[in-house]
């Protein structure tokens, strides 16, 4: 079973933290993106970007769904 994150579109600043720290390259915060993508890494889980995010604003569960085909950290 997988890992994604979910980002609370709500109190998420688009700080980009959480791209900066994620150890495993599972998320990415594009250029002029308003809010971070997923990365070229699978999420492992680790929760270091929940524990970091200023905003509380990202939330890391093990993923009971398939993926959504655009965007693999979001459940479908
Ligand atoms: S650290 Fe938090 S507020 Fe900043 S981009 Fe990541 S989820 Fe958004
Ligand atoms: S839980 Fe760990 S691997 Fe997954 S996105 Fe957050 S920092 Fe990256």
């Amino acid at each position: 079973m997988g890992w994604h994150w979910r980002i609370s579109q709500e109190h998420c600043t688009g700080c980009g933290i959480c791209a900066d720290l994620c150890p495993h390259d599972a998320i990415s915060m594009p250029r002029e993106a308003p809010l971070p993508k997923s990365g070229p890494e699978p999420c492992t889980g680790c929760m270091i970007c929940v524990e970091e995010c200023p905003f509380d604003a990202i939330d890391v569960s093990e993923a009971s769904h398939a993926p959504h085909p655009e965007n693999p950290a979001l459940k479908l």
